[in-house]
């Protein structure tokens, strides 16, 4: 079966190169099952988390699963109906938004429409009744961070552009160097192109300060970009936690492997496991049986089970190919996409696929054509079967 992914198709996209950070500090971010209840309606249902200081983790899944709930209660927006959340530290338990060491930027933006940009950026400091010649260095130091022109201090935010104003929103977000930043998809309201740029200049902060990122998006390429660890979401639950190319390439189970990318999961019957080796048996591509490496196999996966194949890692073979796996299919429809053509072809199992190739690969397919497809089992992810 093709599962069709959340925002994105297969790479070219980059991944962050993970996390390089000391995982054996203490958490800045400590968050030990979390219930959040709105009434009778469960938010949270015991989400724990812990993030190492300077991360960026991006918090990812379907809409209403809980990103946003989950940074109101670090934030302390609201409290949570049981468990605990520590920052460096502290317990937060009854600790006010004001008093806390976050700061938060949201989707929509809050600057405030009367204040001037300076006035706007400088706000936090101002209610901390930091002194006046001290904010006002403190901004300048903003606008410098945040590559924006002192031209623009004087001006109001309707005079900004939706790149600027996020960027003052930025700057202000900074300003109390705040230990935690919690970012709400501040780019999702800017056109493409501002969101590449928006998007490079988050990374530079984040690597210029050295300040924790906690940042909910529904861009996935966008997670995949900026995050050490991305964090997937679902029905009020964290079902994975893990560097972007784990996420990707060894989803834990078929809906993080659906909803972070498009993908192919051929169903498989796990006989055995013994010295590192699994056996399996298939009856979704040609050969019957093989066996695998324990480490492409998750370790909850036992009896039915599901071969995750991402679209570029099939391709199509000729005679002399020689591929760990094969399956013979029919071309039904062809994309060109920049670079690379996407296919999608009908298996002689009755499966659907999706095929990435390069657009100069010297085997092209058509439409119609009956072609051989393979794959090699040391990029495959064997995950636990069940319905996505
Ligand atoms: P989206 O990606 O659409 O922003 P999300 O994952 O951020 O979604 P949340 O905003 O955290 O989702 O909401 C989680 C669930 O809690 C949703 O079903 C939402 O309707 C519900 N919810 C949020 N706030 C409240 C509230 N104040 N009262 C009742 N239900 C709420």
């Amino acid at each position: 079966m093709i599962i069709r992914g959340g925002a994105i198709g297969p790479p070219p996209f980059c991944f962050n190169g993970g996390s390089k950070r000391d995982m054996t500090s203490a958490p800045i971010l400590d968050i030990r099952d979390i219930h959040k209840d709105y009434g009778s309606y469960q938010a949270l249902k015991g989400v724990s988390l812990s993030v190492r200081q300077g991360e960026f983790i991006a918090l990812v899944g379907p809409s209403g699963c809980g990103k946003t709930t989950l940074l109101k209660q670090i934030a302390g927006f609201e409290d949570a109906t049981s468990g605990t959340i520590s920052i460096d530290g502290r317990d937060m338990a009854g600790v006010p938004a004001a008093h806390r060491p976050t700061s938060m930027v949201f989707q929509k933006l809050a600057l405030f429409p009367h204040m001037t940009v300076a006035e706007n950026i400088g706000f936090p400091l101002k209610l901390r009744k930091v002194a006046q010649g001290e904010i006002a260095a403190r901004v300048n130091e903003m606008l410098t961070l945040m590559q924006l022109k002192p031209i623009y201090l004087d001006r109001f935010p309707r005079a900004l552009s939706g790149g600027e104003q996020q960027r003052v929103a930025l700057a202000r977000s900074m300003i109390s160097s705040p230990k935690l930043l919690l970012l709400d998809e501040p780019l999702s309201a800017l056109d493409v192109k501002l969101k590449k740029v928006l998007q490079s200049e988050l990374k530079r902060l984040h690597r210029s300060v050295g300040v924790t990122f906690v940042h909910v998006t529904h861009d996935l390429e966008e997670a995949m970009m900026l995050a050490d660890r991305i964090c997937v979401m679902r029905a009020g639950h964290i079902l994975q936690l893990g560097e972007p190319a784990d996420i990707y390439y060894r989803p834990a189970d078929a809906f993080v492997a659906g909803f972070i990318g498009e993908t192919n999961l051929f169903p498989v019957e796990i006989t055995s496991r013994a010295k590192g080796r699994v056996r399996y048996s298939a009856g979704s591509f040609d050969d019957a049986s093989g066996e695998l490496p324990e480490a492409l196999v998750a370790e909850a996966a036992q009896g039915a089970a599901l071969m995750n194949v991402r679209p570029e890692l099939i391709r199509r073979i000729g005679p002399e190919d020689k591929v760990d796996c094969r399956v013979t299919a029919r071309v039904t429809e062809v994309f060109t996409k920049g670079g690379t053509v996407q296919y999608r072809a009908h298996t002689s199992q009755g499966m659907d696929l999706a095929v990435e190739i390069q657009g100069t690969s010297r085997l092209p397919m058509e439409v119609g054509e009956e072609v051989h497809l393979g794959w090699n089992k040391k990029d495959i992810w064997v995950l636990p079967g069940g319905e996505p």
